[in-house]
């Protein structure tokens, strides 16, 4: 029997692999970096939202996966990126190849940015690392879970944090937004950024409307898009689609925005599976 491929050790890949190996088939896991968990080494709250685990930080549910793959002895390559697939052998950035009888890519999604002058001068920090930090004027710019997250953390690290909405309404979970008002975050609303520009020893955002912040750092935390590479796969009304025959894109990479989660995650590795497995002994 040939090796299934899995690109992605996040929640998806993870779920993959593990369902490849219950099912009978012979798993083989690919990781970028140099960890296993994906977005789940960035999460500053606790996980609330998995039915029966719980609120527990994500790092202990990184460590049970972690412990599901040795259990299920899965072999995992770390510092190994997949860039192409022809429908039966995974090309790795190295130059190396792997056969397999097919291919789940997992890829997860990457910072979408805001596509202003000044762009790159918005801190590449994390919130942990800001966290840390002297207490400092911060702009996030963004009203999603993530922003919020992040604000939230920082509020109540003692930053003074402004949070920038394109709109009237911030998209996070209400458990968010509750926790933001009990903090001193400023939340600025319909403010479109035009500009970002350094001033001395601070940075200056300008605002559609004419008006702007000044402060320490700019945050931007407005969403994410798939992280696909080109050769792989191709992205439509913000959803990726595989390139190539005999390979299924998933996790969040492949789900609307609005569905993507930890539950969707390891669904949509089971049905990528499950489906492949039916097809294969049909
Ligand atoms: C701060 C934060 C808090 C969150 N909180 C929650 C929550 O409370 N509840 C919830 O349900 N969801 C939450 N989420 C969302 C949840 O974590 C994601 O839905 C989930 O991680 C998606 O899993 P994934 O495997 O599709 O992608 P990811 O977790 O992004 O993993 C993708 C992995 O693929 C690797 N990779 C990418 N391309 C390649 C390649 N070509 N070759 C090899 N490896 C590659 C990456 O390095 C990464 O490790 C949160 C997300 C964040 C960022």
């Amino acid at each position: 029997m040939g090796k299934v491929l899995i690109a992605g050790a996040g929640p998806a890949g993870l779920a993959a692999a593990i369902w490849a190996a219950r099912v009978g088939l012979e798993p083989w896991l690919l990781e970028r970096s140099h960890g296993l968990g994906g977005q789940l080494s960035s999460y500053t709250l606790p996980i609330v939202d998995l039915p029966g685990f719980g609120p527990a930080p994500a790092l202990e549910l990184a460590q049970k996966l972690q412990l599901d793959l040795e259990r299920l002895h899965i072999p995992i390559q770390y510092g190994a990126e997949a860039v192409s697939w022809n429908g039966g052998r995974l090309g790795l950035t190295d130059g190396s190849t792997l056969d397999g009888e097919t291919f789940f890519y997992a890829p997860g999604l990457q910072p979408r940015n805001l596509g202003i002058p000044g762009e790159d001068l918005a801190s590449p920090a994390s919130m942990s690392e800001l966290a840390t930090l002297p207490p400092r004027r911060v702009l996030v710019v963004g009203g999603g879970d993530r922003a919020l997250e992040g604000a939230i953390r920082l509020a109540e690290t003692g930053h003074q944090v402004t949070v920038a909405l394109r709109s009237e309404h911030m998209r996070a979970r209400r458990e968010y937004r509750e926790r933001l008002e009990t903090t001193q975050a400023v939340v600025l609303t319909r403010a479109v950024p035009r500009e970002l520009d350094r001033r001395r020893d601070h940075v200056i955002m300008f605002w559609e409307q004419g008006t702007a912040w000044e402060g320490d750092q700019v945050l931007v935390r407005i969403g994410m898009e798939p992280a696909v590479h080109p050769n792989l796969a191709h992205v439509h009304q913000d959803r990726a689609f595989p390139k190539a025959l005999n390979m299924a894109v998933i996790g969040d990479a492949a789900l609307a925005a609005w569905e993507r989660s930890l539950v969707t995650s390891f669904a949509s590795a089971m049905r990528a599976v499950k489906s492949y497995v039916q097809r294969r002994e049909a």
